[in-house]
């Protein structure tokens, strides 16, 4: 990738700017907006060029598996945001986990990662990594004597996700980074939940941030993406790069240029599904009749203190448990008129989810009591729509239990 395309002054500029103007590259036409480069390929002028295009003596695209244009001006947007000078964007969330696992892991390693992860995170922490043996240890995230036992021994890598799906349990990324370094492991944090605007992973310690751009990035419930993030030059050149080039993750130029549009409205969008969160959690704890209501704005979230240092708002995800188990939750989720049943989040739309019998479906029912999803559980993406319309269909679907 050319290099100068991740270089063009987005340092001074604050993150309202970063998220409209980062990484723009206009093309010779001098667009307004960022060009779609639908391209598979480029053509040399000479032979010599693609000689020397092929030896790395000159900086240019070469194929769309190694770089595109629009994929690139994606990438160093989402880098000028984080704050980090690299970023690679792949096809989904978990193509963005997996290379940032498996392109540092080897044989006889040790990798530590809390229990409660999105279910293909846990696959393939807990069962595609051990067959090439790789030796997986789960531990409960917020539980740092866990983490000191378990980093006791040198380690590789670190994985762990901060507020966790569904539950919305919160992990000190500092304390778990500091004992991961002194294991010499790399810190992975999945920072969908928290977004780049409300959590900060690099500045707490992580070296490497995984992102689901499917999620809040893009918003709108168009595509799927995903995207690494790290400040470590030798991860990025002598791992990522190379694993990510030959294994063939990348993303589709049009999906990458969706996410660079979604990157405009981010701030905004993050913001109105924070607020809209916020007054949903505290309608929901006002009511007194369920067994418990997790948010991390809320001052009852067992990990409040934490989540106020750590994050700068509580997010888009409500949980809660209705007492009356599945049968219950079912009652409520059918009842719903205006939030639309779907296990994505982040999305304009507010979306309702089972995750018992749905995103974590696949764990047996001791892993899923073990990180706290119970039957009554129902997960709840906040949208953009108005508040009043949002509480009253939530309230009537609980009347209706
Ligand atoms: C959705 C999600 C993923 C996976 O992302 P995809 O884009 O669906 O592949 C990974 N981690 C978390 C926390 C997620 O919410």
């Amino acid at each position: 990738m050319p290099r100068d395309l991740t270089e063009v002054g987005w340092a001074n500029w604050r993150q309202a700017t970063r998220l409209v103007r980062g990484g723009t590259h206009r093309s010779r036409f001098d667009e307004t907006s960022e060009a779609l480069f639908m391209t598979s390929g480029y053509v040399y002028a000479s032979a010599e060029e693609a000689e020397a295009a092929f030896k790395g003596d000159i900086q240019r695209f070469v194929y769309s598996r190694f770089a595109n244009p629009t994929v690139t001006m994606f990438e160093s947007r989402l880098a000028a945001l984080e704050g980090v000078p690299f970023c690679r964007a792949t096809a989904s969330g978990m193509a963005a986990v997996f290379a940032a696992l498996a392109c540092m892991v080897k044989s006889g390693d040790r990798v530590v990662a809390a229990r409660a992860l999105f279910g293909s995170c846990h696959y393939i922490v807990a069962e595609v990594l051990p067959r090439f043996g790789v030796r997986t240890v789960l531990v409960d995230g917020p539980d740092l004597a866990q983490w000191e036992a378990a980093l006791a021994e040198p380690t590789a890598a670190v994985f762990l996700e901060t507020p966790a799906n569904p539950t919305l349990e919160i992990i000190d990324i500092a304390a778990v980074a500091d004992l991961a370094h002194r294991a010499g492991a790399k810190v992975i944090v999945d920072n969908v939940f928290a977004t780049p605007l409300l959590q900060r992973p690099m500045a707490l310690g992580a070296d490497i941030v995984v992102y689901s751009a499917t999620k809040h990035i893009d918003g709108q419930g168009r595509c799927l993406g995903g995207a690494v993030l790290t400040g470590d030059g030798d991860y990025e050149e002598t791992l990522l790069v190379p694993f990510i080039r030959n294994t063939g993750p990348a993303i589709s130029p049009f999906n990458a240029w969706l996410l660079l549009k979604g990157l405009e409205t981010l701030e905004l969008r993050v913001t109105r599904h924070c607020d809209n969160a916020a007054a949903v959690a505290n309608d929901l704890a006002g009511r007194g009749d369920l067994d418990r209501v997790l948010y991390p704005g809320l001052t009852t979230h067992p990990q409040h203190a934490l989540a106020l240092r750590q994050m700068r708002a509580g997010g888009s995800i409500v949980a809660f448990e209705l007492p009356g188990g599945k049968p219950a939750a079912y009652r409520f989720l059918n009842a719903l008129s205006l939030i639309d049943l779907s296990n994505n989040l982040g999305d304009a739309k507010s979306l309702a989810t089972h995750p018992a019998t749905t995103t974590h479906q696949r764990l047996t029912p001791e892993e899923r009591a073990a990180v706290g999803i119970t039957d009554g559980l129902v997960r709840l993406s906040i949208g953009l729509e108005d508040i009043e319309d949002i509480i009253d269909d939530i309230r009537q679907a609980l009347d209706a239990v």
